[in-house]
């Protein structure tokens, strides 16, 4: 699978806003966002003018960077919300907010989806007691992800374990720390998702 493996920081740079690319660092002084807020590339300062097409394109852009999806998939994954019962733009986001790398991401086992994919990769993670290492997985109401039992003695989810404890996990994730498991307990409404996302204009530019 393609992946982004660019500078993340340019990401939110030309998305003009903070992406969250790269745990601790995003909510020190040191983000790129905080630090230079112009448009990387040459002519960066001085684009201005940004119209319906722009807006929406965007806005698609933002949401595969904040989720580290390519195009190709984050298409199959609007085809799907697209056909499901509901508001396409709430179900889009839902589906992508289930994907495996991101759950490890908010149960605080990685401090972005970017080192959960990696994590997720290197087969640190059961999905319900079963080896898992695709990312991209799409968990439903009742899986259970866990750390590996051998792990849990590395160094690193040493560190992990305290981050997870301090971690505020979204309602539809049931955190057993001690465990270092979570249940998926429910789908994830709009609500639960705290990124100020314009779902409307990805669905306003797929549906062109
Ligand atoms: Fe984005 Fe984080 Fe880099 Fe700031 S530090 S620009 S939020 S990835």
């Amino acid at each position: 699978m393609a992946r982004y493996t660019g500078p993340s920081c340019k990401l939110c740079r030309r998305e003009g806003k903070k992406l969250f690319l790269k745990g601790d660092r995003c909510l020190t002084d040191k983000c790129a966002v905080v630090r230079r807020s112009t448009v990387p590339g040459q002519h960066g300062a001085g684009r201005k003018t940004v119209k319906e097409y722009g807006l929406q394109f965007r806005e698609k852009q933002t949401a595969k960077r904040y989720y580290g999806v390519q195009e190709k998939q984050f298409k199959k994954y609007y085809v799907k919300a697209d056909k499901q019962e509901g508001i396409a733009g709430e179900n889009l986001l839902s589906l992508v907010e289930r994907r495996y790398d991101n759950v490890v991401y908010r149960m605080g086992l990685a401090a972005s989806r970017k080192e959960a994919r990696q994590l997720i990769r290197h087969g640190h993670f059961t999905l319900n007691g079963k080896k898992a290492d695709i990312p991209s997985i799409i968990v439903r109401v009742g899986d259970v992800i866990a750390l590996k039992e051998k792990s849990r003695s590395s160094e690193k989810f040493k560190i992990l374990a305290e981050q997870m404890a301090a971690v505020i996990a979204p309602k539809w994730l049931d955190v057993d720390v001690a465990a270092m498991s979570a249940k998926v307990t429910a789908i994830p409404q709009r609500d639960d998702i705290d990124f100020p996302f314009e779902e409307q204009l990805i669905i306003e530019l797929y549906s062109k």
